[in-house]
């Protein structure tokens, strides 16, 4: 492509500002120059026209884990725990690493195909992150800490404390860093302590699963559960019936304004209010959270509290796909299905939690979610079949309800084609 040219639409949706009919992005070296009505492009500039088809923000997947794609398929019927403890991890600390960056690949691939050109990626080795370099994808790569007290899966706490200085070093504008203690359950205090003060001395965003299941409030409320008798000796505070997770991590400094807050399927009212103290951002995954079985969260009580809401997919082994159509669709139905509310959230806001809100939520608002002046051309064309239909929606809800990802025609990032139909 020339360092200069445009992509029209029938329409623009630059989810900084009303859709645009007939509109068009003007792309200048992997930038947007602007977002204009069609008949105002310059004059001789080189421009794709797509007449039938709308223009939009390529996805942001605020929470994956890249490196778990190839794992896809692995335990169908099975719960959390199980899930974890008798399928992944085994699997996942006893893989090689050429299928392990083969896996990585595939995942970041899957995701230009589903118009996901910026992904949190999670997991303990780097090989997702270099999957993401080598395909030019960006987004934050987060560093998963474990610690089971008198099993340290993956390494010791001055060992994940190293590597978090060498990564963090390693970050770029494109692939940030952060720290990722896995869910409360998983890292003890001091491991914990290590994560806070690492994210503090370089300035490092965090996320975290919490409150998935309803056996994490068991332990952490009562000392009781499946849980207990997996965490028989790590150093966990004393139940008292009050505390829940969420205290817990709150107490070590692990809830932040930069702490991506994932799951919380199961946050107690008080959980709820401390994060909208913090104003945490949350990520919900609807498909992981009803295949495992553990629940539907409250997401609409999230929005109540204004905390900023995205959607992820988290990894294939939960969350089968990369789909982010499939994935908003479900959320709404979902939503819709626990409160029988049909206006808690507009198409618009839908879109959000894949685009501004997840960027947002990442601090790349500046390059990504949105079609700004300036953000990196990351772009989704998406060609809906409406053929034989009267157009009763609007373009947030089309995208919301007509847009399935076979109807993807194209996905730019930085101006180059990721992905063409
Ligand atoms: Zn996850």
């Amino acid at each position: 492509m020339p360092d200069r040219f445009a992509i029209s639409a029938e329409t623009v949706v630059p989810m900084n500002g009303p859709p645009i009919d007939h509109g068009a992005v003007i792309v200048l070296n992997a930038k947007i120059e602007s977002v204009v009505p069609k008949h105002q492009l310059p004059s001789g500039i080189e421009c794709d026209d797509y007449p039938d088809s709308l223009l939009l923000p390529a996805f942001v997947n605020a929470h994956t884990h890249l490196v778990l794609t190839a794992f896809r398929g692995m335990a169908d019927d099975v719960d959390l725990f199980t899930w974890l403890a008798d399928h992944v991890l085994p699997l996942d600390l006893d893989r090689r690493e050429d299928e392990c960056r083969a896996s990585a690949a595939a995942g970041v691939e899957k995701c230009f195909r589903n118009g996901i050109t910026a992904v949190a990626e999670q997991h303990y080795t780097t090989w997702g992150r270099d999957a993401m370099h080598d395909a030019g994808m960006k987004g934050i790569f987060f560093y998963e800490v474990f610690g089971l007290g008198t099993l340290d899966l993956t390494r010791s706490t001055e060992g994940h404390r190293e590597l978090i200085e060498k990564f963090a070093g390693e970050a770029t504008n494109e692939i940030c860093f952060g720290v990722a203690p896995h869910a409360p359950y998983t890292v003890t205090p001091p491991m914990a302590r290590m994560a806070c003060e690492m994210a503090w001395k370089y300035d490092l965003p965090m996320t975290t699963h919490i409150a998935e299941t309803r056996e994490e409030v068991e332990f952490f409320l009562h000392g009781t559960g499946r849980f207990s008798t997996a965490r028989r000796g790590a150093r966990y505070p004393t139940p008292d019936g009050k505390h829940t997770s969420v205290d817990y991590f709150n107490d070590l400094g692990l809830l932040t304004e930069n702490t991506l807050i994932v799951h919380g399927v199961h946050l107690s009212d008080s959980d709820l209010n401390i994060i909208s103290d913090i104003k945490c951002p949350m990520l919900t995954c609807p498909t992981s959270n009803s295949k495992l079985g553990v629940g539907i969260a409250r997401v609409g009580a999230w929005v109540n509290h204004g905390l900023n809401v995205c959607i992820g997919t988290d990894s294939a082994a939960s969350g089968e796909t990369f789909d982010l159509f499939e994935e908003m669709r479900r959320f709404v139905l979902m939503q819709r299905g626990l409160t029988g509310e049909l206006d808690q959230f507009s198409a618009e806001d839908v879109l959000r939690m894949v685009t501004t809100n997840p960027a947002k939520a990442m601090g790349m608002s500046d390059m990504i979610g949105d079609l700004r002046e300036g953000s990196c051309a990351d772009l989704l064309l998406v060609q809906p079949d409406l053929e034989g239909v009267i157009k009763y929606r609007d373009p947030y809800g089309t995208l919301l309800w007509d847009v399935k990802s076979e109807n993807i025609r194209k996905v730019w990032s930085d101006g180059q084609e990721v992905y063409s139909k």
